[in-house]
């Protein structure tokens, strides 16, 4: 399998040097003229222009639309969203679902695989469902430029071990290499907020964005941060990980051994636990926040806690970083009843009266996918942008 494909992804990876920098240029600074393209690499318009024919003639680069200005018009030059493809897989679900994003970051083909804790196993997996994922999409596998992997945990600098993850009870895996050896693809592996959060930057809504932070809101609160542009890491990893921010001292045990972390008040298990003991038969957020509109003051207090707690949580974040948004996203749950209003309202109120009001909160539901896709954008931003985004 490994040399099947390696043989077979040639085109992309026989890209020169300077075909490759001009492909990390658009996609840094999105859709622009050969005038412009060749100042930003120090090049003449005419050598600029040749490596862009060859580029179109390979099928990775395609012309938009034409700009008017003054002097002549001039055609934009975008990545083709058909030009290179990526491999985008999260091991924080089960079935572990894989994505193939074009260069535009859309899905464009899925399947799931049985999720292990063995790094073994995992990349046998994967070796086994590539080729059947490839397949769904002609010329993928020649095109293929990079797999990523999403997991819950902290990450090497490399993007290459997980330093620590309690869900999969790794410590030192070097799980970038395992999976290559076993399929001769160039891997690169993220923790899943971080990697929702270069999807953003590299394809979404924070694309035109230099400091943001993500807060992702499931069964855990992720969180990620993006400074002058940058993934902001932190020196092990681990920068910005609200979840386990004291938010109760003293508050109800968490999984990570100590006392009322913000994941034990705020997170969607946590609310869905809190009405369970409270004996509400409410299964899901929207049914909580049904029963506190009928004015069911137990589930008027649990949604009231938890706002309040990931409220202040953020107040922290803008107060610390000054960020330009604060970028929620979600996969179930609402945020326009009582836990929303709540947790703005607490943001709002634990911020600096000069700071008040001056940091979006936006809030975005996403799919399923979220986490591959977000992996997928990891081998994106390294083909791309370069080996190491922090
Ligand atoms: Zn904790």
């Amino acid at each position: 399998m490994a040399a099947k494909t390696q043989k077979s992804r040639r085109n992309i990876e026989l890209l020169t040097s300077s075909q490759q920098q001009l492909l990390r240029v658009i996609g840094q600074s999105g859709p622009s003229s050969r005038t412009v393209l060749a100042a930003s690499m120090g090049l003449s318009k005419a050598a600029m222009s040749g490596i862009a024919r060859d580029l179109i003639s390979l099928g990775v680069l395609r012309e938009t639309e034409t700009v008017y200005g003054q002097g002549r018009p001039s055609i934009l030059l975008d990545l083709h969203p058909e030009g290179a493809f990526f491999v985008g897989i999260s091991l924080i679900e089960e079935p572990a679902p894989l994505v193939l994003s074009d260069f535009n970051g859309n899905v464009v083909a899925r399947r799931t695989m049985p999720l292990s804790r063995n790094p073994e196993t995992i990349a046998e997996m994967i070796a086994e469902a590539l080729p059947k994922l490839l397949c769904e999409r002609k010329d993928a596998g020649r095109k293929l430029a990079g797999l990523g992997i999403a997991l819950s945990g902290f990450v090497d600098e490399k993007q290459a071990s997980c330093v620590q993850s309690t869900l999969l009870g790794w410590q030192d895996v070097p799980l970038a290499s395992i999976v290559k050896h076993k399929t001769g693809i160039d891997t690169f592996i993220e923790n899943d907020a971080k990697a929702v959060a270069v999807g953003e930057k590299l394809f979404g809504s924070a694309r035109e964005m230099q400091n943001f932070s993500i807060v992702s809101f499931d069964n855990g609160i992720g969180c990620a941060h993006f400074v002058g542009g940058k993934l902001y890491r932190g020196n092990h990893g681990g920068a910005g990980e609200i979840a386990h921010c004291t938010i109760e001292p003293n508050g109800s045990p968490c999984r990570c051994g100590k006392r009322g972390c913000l994941d034990t008040v705020a997170s969607l298990k946590a609310i869905k636990e809190m009405a369970r003991a409270e004996g509400l038969a409410c299964r899901s957020l929207d049914e909580l926040e049904t029963e506190a509109s009928r004015g069911n003051v137990m589930a008027i207090g649990i949604l009231h806690r938890a706002g309040s707690a990931l409220g202040l949580a953020i107040a922290h974040l803008i107060q610390f970083n000054d960020p330009g948004l604060i970028l929620i996203t979600h996969v179930e749950g609402r945020f326009d009843g009582l836990f929303g209003t709540v947790m703005r309202q607490a943001a709002e109120a634990n911020v600096l009266p000069r700071c008040a009001g001056r940091t979006p909160i936006r809030t975005q539901r996403v799919d399923g996918d979220v986490w591959a896709r977000g992996a997928a954008s990891i081998a994106a931003h390294n083909f791309l942008i370069g080996p190491n985004p922090c």
